[in-house]
């Protein structure tokens, strides 16, 4: 496997490298942001170790910057504060695991292993709830085994509450993430869409999956 290893600390650093090496992976050292970056355009790596204090910024802007191209490969962060801030911003900013200095080598060995071992997240997985199934890779959307022609408004209102299913989706969330906030049509708008969902996925034989919460909005599967 191809790793990335982002770390200004050049003693750490080497002590990583060389066991991450022994254990036949490939390893690319960073010390900086503007190094790593020229690194990931170039390279297809399969993990990123990636530390947070970095000299010319914070490895949190990178993990965000990597997650936001979509790329696959998994991160782990080096933090060197126990702080819970920093666990959460790492995880918040698509970080896959998190490892807090001082760390034992083996401890670092083990992480990256597990990540390496995970199936490949293709970051897009099969949606479902209630018999109702989306694909978002494939732009695809079920209702049990019958595939469902949606416009592409009902695609990613489907899409949202899916990814929110079991929470209520206020009429001002749909508005927000799947027409965006500056939206400024017909104010039934939300209403109507998720009325001809609604119909597209009814099927004889399966509930209802879209529930209305009177005067607020709109659940997709059961109460979480
Ligand atoms: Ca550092």
């Amino acid at each position: 496997m191809r790793l990335l290893l982002v770390e200004d600390d050049q003693t750490l650093a080497r002590v990583i490298a060389r066991g991450l090496a022994e254990e036949g992976h490939a390893i690319d050292h960073a010390g900086s942001l503007a190094a790593a970056d020229e690194l990931i355009a170039v390279n297809d790596y399969d993990l990123l170790v990636l530390d947070i204090g970095l000299p010319d910024g914070d490895g949190l802007t990178l993990c965000r910057r990597v997650r936001a191209a979509d790329h696959p490969a998994p991160i782990l962060m080096l933090t060197a504060r126990d702080g819970l801030s920093d666990k959460v911003s790492g995880l918040d900013a698509g970080a896959d695991d998190y490892l807090t200095k001082p760390f034992a080598y083996p401890e670092l060995a083990a992480r990256v292993r597990a990540l390496l071992r995970r199936p490949k997240n293709t970051a897009k997985p099969v949606l479902e709830t209630m018999g109702v199934r989306l694909d978002p890779a494939a732009h695809t959307a079920w209702r049990g085994a019958i595939l469902v022609p949606l416009t592409p408004r009902e695609f990613s209102l489907l899409e949202f509450m899916l990814r929110h299913s079991g929470e209520v989706c206020t009429r001002e969330d749909l508005l927000e993430h799947v027409w965006d906030a500056h939206y400024d049509g017909l104010s039934n708008v939300v209403d109507v869409h998720v009325a001809n969902l609604r119909r597209k996925l009814e099927q004889p034989g399966l509930d209802d999956p879209i529930e209305t919460i009177r005067g607020v909005g709109y659940r997709l599967g059961a109460a979480a």
